[in-house]
């Protein structure tokens, strides 16, 4: 049985200070998955409409969400949210607990490392530029 509980603190290669958690979820868990890290001090997301297929194939959403049953695509949303190291396992299980329902489908999380985060409006770098406004520094809501 898949567990909701991801393994704590593996040794990511390679080592980075920050890391993208990039997640292909059903659509309509989404709004879920967004509150739960809104909760847990999360500022920063970007999400964008996808469509794919894996071992879900071409079968169709039955909850919702737009079908593409002739190219065999489903519809799927990207999210992509960037964290410091030690919030990458709160991360991934916030989004295993919120999104999965354990059919086939539930989606999948890849992990990447990133060199750097540069705030556009300052030209801040790093740890400073990673840090939202009501993220975790302000609410000090535990990774
Ligand atoms: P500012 O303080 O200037 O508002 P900011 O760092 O809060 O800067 P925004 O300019 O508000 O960033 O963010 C623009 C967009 O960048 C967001 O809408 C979101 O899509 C994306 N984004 C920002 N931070 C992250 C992050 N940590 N992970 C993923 N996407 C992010
Ligand atoms: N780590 C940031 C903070 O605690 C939040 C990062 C994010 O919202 N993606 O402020």
């Amino acid at each position: 049985r898949a567990q909701t509980q991801t393994q704590t603190s593996p040794g990511y290669v390679p080592d980075s200070k920050f890391y993208k958690v990039e997640a292909i979820l059903r659509p309509w868990r989404v709004p879920q998955v967004s509150s739960a890290l809104l909760k847990m001090g999360i500022r920063g997301v970007t999400v964008s409409d996808v469509r794919g297929f894996g071992a879900q194939g071409g079968s169709t959403e039955r909850q919702g969400g737009s079908e593409f049953s002739e190219d065999k695509f489903v519809a799927k949303i990207k999210m992509e949210i960037v964290v410091s190291k030690d919030q990458v396992e709160a991360v991934i299980d916030k989004i295993i607990r919120e999104a999965r329902t354990g059919e086939i489908g539930d989606g999948k999380i890849f992990l990447v490392p990133v060199s750097d985060v540069i705030r556009v409006r300052t030209g801040e770098r790093g740890e400073q530029a990673e840090r939202m406004a009501g993220g975790r520094a302000d609410t000090s809501v535990p990774a």
